[in-house]
């Protein structure tokens, strides 16, 4: 067997053993991406100086971009492991699912915000409840379905609270360290072009920063290369109803459309939320 095909078979026993939730192998996501890379067509070539013909897989040259299918499939081995999850004892027990991640898995853009609530916890789905309903509102005033953006929290399970006591908790620094490689392995797969972090608990989930939102807010940040929109979480809004403050998050979003390069209508930098 040569170099280039013994290469793609270790890759994709890595790949099928990384995707079951046992025997995982000791590679990491970015190990992976490396050897995918070194395998493409392009560097073999030079490095044998001749153009042998290679069969076709998932894990040749195309690798580089996955298609939609292929991210979900690697979404749903990740979800899988999650919703099985037990590294948060207090949590896998007082759940009544995991909150994995909804929307397109080739999304531009990702929303990230802090955990589950009561009506997320019910349902399985992220930010369903008043303050899922304002960013659906904020996504489609953006001239997105909700569906075509992806939408996750850092915590996929709710944050357990006393019996009988109504509301949700922020997640704790530690819950959040606990879970945030489930996060980097979704942000890793789907590759947004642009991530908005959703209140200063996201972002500290993300970058490990924590601040007063008025000073992270509104300028561009990075996540591993990522650029970073920080924005105040829609909960916020809806505590504070000050058109002002609608108004720095529909900004933000602007400043988000800029980014990807999408038009902006006379209508839009004129609205409020
Ligand atoms: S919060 Fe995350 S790490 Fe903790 S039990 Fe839930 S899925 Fe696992």
């Amino acid at each position: 067997m040569q170099f280039p095909q013994a290469l793609e078979t270790v890759l994709q026993t890595l790949e099928r053993m990384r995707a079951e939730s046992q025997h995982r192998p000791c590679a990491s996501r970015s190990s992976l991406d490396a050897l995918k890379q070194i395998s493409s067509l392009r560097k073999i070539d030079s490095l044998e100086g001749h153009a042998p013909s290679y069969p076709k897989n998932n894990l040749g040259a195309d690798s580089a971009a996955p298609s939609k299918t292929e991210k979900a499939d690697r979404l749903a081995a990740v979800q899988t492991r999650v919703s099985v999850c037990v590294k948060c004892p207090n949590l896998a027990s007082s759940r009544t699912q995991t909150v994995f991640g909804v929307g397109n898995p080739d999304a531009d853009i990702m929303f990230v915000g802090e955990a589950p609530g009561a009506d997320e916890d019910a349902q399985g789905e992220p930010f369903v409840g008043r303050a899922g309903q304002l960013l659906t509102k904020i996504i489609k005033a953006m001239g997105f379905p909700r569906e075509e953006v992806y939408i996750a929290n850092v915590l996929k399970c709710r944050p357990d609270v006393p019996a009988g006591s109504f509301g949700n908790r922020p997640p704790t620094p530690r819950e959040m360290q606990t879970c945030r490689p489930y996060l980097m392995e979704q942000i890793d797969i789907i590759k947004p072009k642009v991530i908005v972090a959703l209140g200063a608990v996201a972002v500290e989930g993300l970058l490990g920063t924590r601040a007063p939102m008025r000073e992270l807010r509104g300028r561009w940040d990075s996540f591993n290369g990522t650029p970073l929109m920080i924005t105040y979480h829609p909960a916020y809004l809806l505590r504070n109803q000050s058109p002002s403050e609608k108004r720095k998050v529909w900004e933000d979003m602007m400043l988000v459309l800029e980014r990807l390069e999408k038009p902006i209508s006379e209508k839009q930098r004129n609205y409020f939320l």
